[in-house]
């Protein structure tokens, strides 16, 4: 049993085999998506904000092209605009060559899960579709199948009510659920992850952490980050914290959306697990992020929040000992200054 289901798990229904989405689900094109429209709309003096993304996730190209036009007020029609646009998306190489035809064939209706589960030679009542679109999760329904959406758009799961299970990731995916084999790689509460870095000095966050939780985070400014935090899903993380004129902390940190920002804008808060005298505000802060715990949720209290933030600093303290995490503590990142003042080093 996975160690993430010491807590009763309640069985759902059978299934044999899995069909996952691929654009928005296996892939992360969203944040391609917002790099080309947003290039493309400042030729209009347009900002892509990606309010508009729930109009489009899931959409036809077409149907999308007329979507952005119609709400941005381009002067061109959904054609011309969609003609211009889409070449830009195939030049990132995003899908295997070969593969555009036959995803044609099928998109945006139940007929490609059929068609997969023919394929598989499955009955369609015993295949698990993973979904990122609300018109994807409707065509695995439609197509009788069980269907787990792992939503595109933050904020939006009230929307994916048809659906048998939502997950905030593909890292929460537990295949168990469905009488598939477990996933191996947890370990104590934590799923290791590829090492992503970052840094750079701390700001002032919102001072919620300190006066009203009593969890002093050394928040980052993200402006520098917005495409890196895109890959990145929300939740609950963990790895190694350098100041460099102070050491290398354990660390546990939250990436979350910040509804100020209109859920367009992610932010990172780490949580450095030491008593320090004093506020470190401007100090260069480099972290290496190695392992995930668990993802964003809502709690009923402060305290039950509160409660949960500990021990998820219990989980990365105890975790940050095993050598597939300490080794991590030596990176020399951890302890390098961009700043060309700084001379610590
Ligand atoms: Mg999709």
């Amino acid at each position: 049993m996975s160690p993430r289901t010491s807590m009763a798990n309640p069985l759902k229904k059978l299934a044999s085999c899995v069909i996952l989405d691929l654009d928005g689900t296996l892939l992360n094109t969203d944040g391609i998506v917002g790099d080309i429209l947003r290039g493309f709309l400042s030729k209009y003096g347009k900002q892509w904000d990606g309010r508009e993304a729930h109009k489009i996730v899931g959409k036809t190209p077409k149907e999308a092209a007329v979507v952005i036009v119609e709400e941005y007020g381009l002067p061109c029609l959904a054609d011309e605009f969609a003609a211009e646009v889409y070449p830009l998306f195939s030049s990132q190489n995003i899908i295997p060559k070969g593969w555009n035809d036959q995803i044609v064939m099928f998109e945006f209706s139940n007929l490609r899960f059929l068609e997969a589960a023919k394929r598989l030679k499955k009955e369609p009542s015993s295949c698990l579709v993973i979904e990122d679109s609300i018109p994807g999760v409707t065509a695995g329904k439609a197509a009788g199948m069980e269907v787990v959406a792992v939503p595109s758009i933050p904020k939006q799961t009230h929307l994916y009510e048809s659906a048998d299970d939502i997950l905030n990731s593909l890292l929460d995916l537990q295949p168990e659920k469905w009488g598939l084999p477990p996933f191996k790689d947890w370990i104590e509460c934590t799923l290791p992850i590829e090492p992503w870095y970052i840094g750079g000095p701390v700001v002032k966050g919102f001072g919620r952490g300190s006066k009203v939780l009593g969890i002093p985070t050394a928040n980052l400014s993200t402006s520098n980050y917005a495409s890196l935090l895109s890959e990145h899903v929300s939740g609950v993380y963990f790895g190694w914290a350098g100041l460099s004129s102070r050491g290398v902390f354990k660390m546990v940190m939250s990436i979350g959306w910040n509804p100020y920002f209109n859920n367009t804008e992610k932010t990172i808060e780490p949580w450095l697990l030491h008593e320090f005298e004093e506020d470190f505000y401007g100090e260069e802060l480099n972290l290496v992020i190695v392992g995930y715990i668990r993802p964003e949720a809502n709690f009923p209290s402060l305290e039950s929040l509160i409660t949960k933030i500990h021990e998820d600093r219990r989980i990365a303290e105890r975790a940050l000992d095993l050598p597939l995490y300490s080794k991590y503590k030596d990176d020399p990142y951890l302890l390098r200054c961009s700043d060309s003042n700084c001379n610590h080093l």
